[in-house]
């Protein structure tokens, strides 16, 4: 297994610029997930790693050692693709055996080899049977399975469960935790699905327009991104965002309600604050007045898939996005109490980077309850 250090990498296809510079480390032993919108250079840098495609500049270094000039069969990468490739006519067992054979691997070597991978990932039982008369799930192991077999330097894997749906999905991607978790491969891995990423990830990395905007443990990502880009991105559904005006009488009139005294007393004052963002799942919502929250009226409200209800209600000027449980009579409508925690809060300049608001000194925070006044209207 090997430390993956890319720098400077610059892809360009015409007048396209797949990769804008890109530096980073895919950490030894380490399941870095890598997500961000279609087109923003995921596969451009997988493929680039694996000497598919050669960059316009920068260096890839595999254990310090520099790697970019080197063809893919001298670098020792693991490649599985969204199509699961298996070879035809062949078992499952000669599948995965076949690149340990080609590279002149012991018999013996080669038995403990495919023994470990068909165990790990559930596979023993269809071990002669015959490959691609597989369902697409069981083939897409059988292709995880050669891949790590042989164990290359770097795993690389280009969304590999897209092409399986349903239970057999549910069944691979078990399959391939107990695998991943089991190895401590180096392992980069594209998916668009964040659940997946998540689950699999001890390092997320979230790319945007050939750029990785944020890379680091999942949960950091998650509830400190460091981009208002990456807090939108990642969530179902991501961040609410209210968006500040330069006018500093706009700011505090727009921050009227929702936010705890001490809160709105910082960023009132906050000098160059762009926009203030929190995540749905953080609101609290009330069906009764709360003292100090403040009172909106639900546009939408549906059910999710996970029993919560997903509710948008107009507040002021603010439209706010909450997840709630437990509140199936809602709808458009009805009124509602709501109230965002300041440790949820989460403050971007201009440029959509994260900063930080000073604190404020007692004297500064406003003693009328917030939410006691009317909201005003626009
Ligand atoms: P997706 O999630 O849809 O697979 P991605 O994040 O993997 O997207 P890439 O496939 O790396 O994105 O593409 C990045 C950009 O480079 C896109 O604008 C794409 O159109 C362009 N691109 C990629 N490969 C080529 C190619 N062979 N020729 C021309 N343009 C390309």
């Amino acid at each position: 297994m090997a430390n993956v250090e890319f720098t400077n990498l610059v892809r360009q296809y015409g007048r396209t610029t797949a990769l804008k510079s890109v530096s980073g480390v895919f950490g030894d032993g380490l399941v870095t997930c890598m997500l961000g919108p279609s087109g923003c250079g995921k596969t451009t840098l997988l493929r680039t790693i694996a000497g598919l495609e050669q960059p316009n500049s920068g260096t890839i270094r595999f254990d310090g050692t520099a790697v970019e000039h080197l063809p893919v069969s001298a670098r020792n990468v693991g490649m599985v693709f969204q199509a699961p490739v298996v070879y035809r006519g062949l078992s499952v067992w000669d599948n995965i055996a076949l690149p340990l054979h080609r590279a002149r691997v012991g018999d013996s070597e080669i038995r403990k080899a495919v023994d470990e991978v068909l165990d790990l990932l559930d596979l023993g039982a269809l071990a002669t049977s015959v490959a691609d008369r597989l369902n697409a799930g069981d083939r897409q192991k059988v292709a995880i399975a050669r891949a790590v077999a042989r164990r290359p330097r770097v795993l690389l894997l280009d969304e590999p469960l897209t092409n399986v749906s349903g239970q057999e999905r549910a069944v691979l991607k078990r399959a391939l935790k107990r695998l991943l978790t089991y190895r401590h491969d180096t392992v980069v891995y594209v998916t668009h699905d964040q659940s997946e990423a998540m689950t699999l990830a001890d390092v997320m990395v979230v790319m945007q327009d050939g750029v990785i905007m944020q890379h680091g443990a999942p949960r950091d990502l998650y509830e400190s991104p460091q981009d208002e880009f990456v807090g939108w991105f990642l969530g179902a559904p991501g961040m609410n965002f209210l968006h500040l005006a330069n006018d500093r009488s706009e700011v505090g009139r727009r921050v009227e309600g929702l936010w705890e005294p001490d809160l709105r007393a910082r960023i009132v004052r906050a000098g160059n604050l762009g926009s203030i963002g929190f995540r749905p799942e953080y609101v609290r919502v009330a069906l009764n007045p709360q003292h100090g929250w403040s009172e909106g009226i639900v546009q939408h409200a549906a059910l999710t898939t996970c029993g919560q209800i997903l509710l948008t209600a107009q507040v002021g000027t603010t439209t706010v996005v909450a997840k709630h449980a437990g509140l199936s009579l809602l709808s458009k409508g009805h009124r509602v109490w709501m109230r965002i925690p300041s440790e949820h809060v989460h403050f971007f300049g201009p440029d959509g980077q994260r900063m930080s608001l000073e604190p404020v000194v007692a004297d500064e925070v406003d003693p009328e309850p917030v939410g006691s006044r009317p909201i005003p209207s626009v």
